[in-house]
């Protein structure tokens, strides 16, 4: 047997009907090792430390779970993604997009794109909001991204920002939340700095 086939079946993870339909229309047949250990675990509403490589499939391993488990949306936000640079931030939104079964409003927000469109369509409300860490944080000292409705926050390449000295901003992101949320965290490594931020930060990971 390979070690595709010891893997389970998308429609044995607990996902939602219309994210496994939408799995469908994308065509993923199996889920990635990652997929599989991570979907259950927040289906069933934990936190989740991720050490994982770009190309195993971690963007589906929260998307599918966080899609399902979300109300209907409201234009409240309520996932933020924060993502070390515009190319990921777009990649993970058209991703979360093409899985978007219940008509959700999901859009990027980063540095070096227009305030004007970002705040246009931050007013009209954004259930989920993919962003770089800077214009986030720039965002929530305007008053123009409203973090009391986050459920879940999920960083993505933690250990890039990290790299790119985003650790501050995100820091100042995590306490400006102060609503119940589950904290999701995906690192290709293991640095000090970000073991210490699942330390203060996650539930039990
Ligand atoms: P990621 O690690 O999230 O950047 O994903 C790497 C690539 O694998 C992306 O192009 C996904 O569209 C694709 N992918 C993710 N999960 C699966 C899956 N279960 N089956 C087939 N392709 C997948």
């Amino acid at each position: 047997m390979s070690d595709t086939e010891q893997l389970p079946l998308f429609s044995e993870l607990g996902l939602a009907a219309p994210v496994l339909k939408a799995l469908q229309d994308v065509g993923y047949e199996r889920p990635s090792p990652i997929q599989a250990a991570a979907i259950p675990h927040l289906m069933a509403g934990h936190d989740l430390l991720g050490q994982a490589q770009t190309g195993t499939g971690k963007t589906a391993a929260f998307a599918l779970p966080l899609l399902s488990r979300l109300e209907a949306g409201n234009r409240n936000t309520q996932i933020l993604v924060l993502a070390p640079t515009r190319e990921l931030a777009l990649q993970v939104t058209q991703e979360l997009i093409s899985f978007n079964t219940h008509d959700l409003s999901i859009a990027p927000i980063y540095g070096g794109a227009s305030m004007t469109e970002q705040l246009r369509r931050l007013k009209k409300g954004i259930d989920i909001v993919v962003g770089t860490p800077g214009r986030i944080l720039d965002h929530i000292r305007r008053g123009t991204l409203d973090l009391s409705a986050i459920a879940y926050l999920v960083l993505d390449e933690a250990d890039e920002m990290l790299n790119m000295g985003f650790i501050e901003d995100i820091e100042e992101i995590m306490h400006a939340m102060t609503g119940p949320k589950r904290v999701l965290l995906f690192s290709a490594t293991m640095p000090d700095r970000i073991a210490a931020l699942a330390r203060n930060y996650m539930h039990e990971p």
